[in-house]
């Protein structure tokens, strides 16, 4: 466990269509998934209530017709199709990409290029596999043209979906992989490196219930290309697990 893990890109298992995106996904100058142009506007307040009204009464087959259908903001204009996420609906553990990548886009399906290998071999490295107990998601549904980051009206315009994926799944835990994603959630426009080791909540602040917690960590597609972070991304999926075992222990009833 001091060492570096092994993380290789495997082979496509059998379950999930997991969310990712691309050969795009990259940190620092993240250029997340896909290209570029854009000019997405944010809907209006009035629009957006009505929208994220009827959007938050979704079951999983209408949201996915919704976002199939879906033209709340220019990403609209290039993708193939929309990907919605892919996984166990009845999901403990949540992952947050950024986008589609062509891939993804081409495939409708979540993580499916060597980003999405990676994240396979991040997930078997603490016992997971997609599809089983794991459900992934991405901040935007539709493919950034040229793998570039998605803009904040983009994230905003698709957040409803994310948040009711999120009240759907009712998770032990996300996992947001790369900025994007931690944006996205949790409105912060840090560092990642700064962002990283943190516990949040979902919502923040959170109810009285308490809240999701979520941590932090890099998009596999940045890790294909910056090898020496894997290392910390590993102490960050030994921290998810960590996390994970104490969610479940506070959930047991006491007797
Ligand atoms: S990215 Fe989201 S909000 Fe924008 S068109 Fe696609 S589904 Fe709609």
């Amino acid at each position: 466990m001091g060492l570096s893990p092994q993380w290789q890109l495997r082979e496509r298992t059998s379950m999930a269509r997991l969310p990712d995106r691309g050969a795009g996904d990259t940190e620092p100058p993240r250029v997340a998934t896909t290209p570029v142009p854009m000019v997405a506007e944010a809907p209006s307040l009035a629009t957006g209530t009505v929208r994220e009204q009827a959007i938050a009464r979704m079951d999983w087959a209408a949201l996915q017709r919704d976002v199939a259908a879906c033209r709340a903001c220019g990403l609209c204009q290039q993708r193939r199709q929309a990907v919605l996420g892919v996984g166990d609906t009845g999901a403990d553990w949540l992952f947050i990409g950024e986008g589609p990548g062509a891939e993804e886009d081409a495939r409708g399906e979540p993580f499916v290029g060597p980003a999405g290998k990676l994240l396979d071999a991040m997930l078997a490295a603490i016992d997971l596999r997609r599809g089983d107990d794991v459900y992934i998601a991405n901040a935007v549904k539709c493919r950034p043209p040229g793998n570039r980051t998605p803009e904040s009206a983009e994230m905003v315009a698709c957040a409803p979906y994310l948040k009711r994926q999120i009240a759907l799944l009712q998770p032990r835990l996300i996992v947001l992989l790369g900025r994007a994603a931690a944006h996205a959630l949790l409105g912060n426009q840090g560092s990642l490196a700064s962002l990283r080791g943190q516990t949040f909540s979902y919502p923040e602040p959170a109810g009285e219930s308490g809240g999701i917690p979520m941590l932090v960590t890099y998009h596999p597609a940045y890790l294909l290309r910056t090898l020496p972070d894997k290392a910390k991304a590993w102490e960050d999926l030994c921290r998810a697990r960590a996390l994970m075992r104490q969610a479940k222990s506070n959930a047991r009833p006491s007797v």
